[in-house]
């Protein structure tokens, strides 16, 4: 369910108000709700680089797929319509933070969909600890996108097996077997300064994908 309001206080440094117009408030008591995802909309339009970026991941798909870029164009935007609830958009004008949301789902995509795409969806990506996560989730180097081997980047004492460390809340990256030599050879702090990345918390999600799936 997508509703839209209007800031009606703004508490300096701490926070803010959202007014919501909704009649049927006994849904939320009946359903107690109370929490809410709030979609900051600052009026701004779609960067020359966001643009760019899309169409990049767009050509890349086009190329894997054998799609004309017209074809992946129409197709992925209606599915990220459904998927999303967003109102249609176009890609001459819509506002920064529909573009965002629209290129993270065309590298979502990439990465689901295991397409090569010609520099590193790490350069493109507008919300790196959401890539990072993905890059997690589908087993895919962060850095250049092949198949990735999980690395723990929160120190882990020794004698402790691989099952055993694989839990809730510890930090990891997914990296292809040459990143991941280059990580442990260079030293962490050393790597993730170079390549501008870092450890993403292993969730519920990720523990339960990568105890049976990861080799
Ligand atoms: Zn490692
Ligand atoms: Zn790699």
């Amino acid at each position: 369910m997508q509703v839209s309001g209007r800031l009606t206080e703004i508490v300096d440094s701490q926070g803010f108000s959202v007014f919501v117009p909704f009649s049927d408030t006994y849904l939320l008591e009946k359903r107690e709700m109370t929490r809410f995802e709030i979609r900051l909309d600052d009026g701004r339009t779609i960067s020359a680089q966001q643009r760019k970026h899309i169409y990049a991941t767009m050509r890349d798909i086009s190329d894997y797929t054998g799609y004309t870029p017209e074809q992946v164009k129409a197709l992925l935007k209606y599915d990220f319509i459904a998927k999303t609830g967003s109102d249609y958009f176009s890609l001459s004008d819509c506002d920064m933070t529909t573009a965002n949301e629209f290129l993270n789902y065309l590298i979502d995509f990439c990465l689901e969909q295991d397409i090569p795409t010609l520099d590193s969806l790490l350069e493109r990506s507008p919300d790196i600890s959401r890539y990072l996560y993905s890059c997690l989730a589908n087993k895919r180097c962060a850095l250049c996108g092949k198949k990735s081997e999980l690395h723990h980047s929160d120190h882990v004492g020794s004698g402790r097996n691989r099952k055993e460390i694989m839990h809730l809340g510890m930090r990891a990256e997914a990296l292809c077997r040459i990143h991941h030599t280059e990580c442990h050879n260079t030293g962490q702090q050393t790597f993730d300064n170079k390549h501008h990345i870092y450890g993403i918390k292993l969730d519920k999600y990720l523990c339960e994908i990568l105890k049976f799936k990861w080799r």
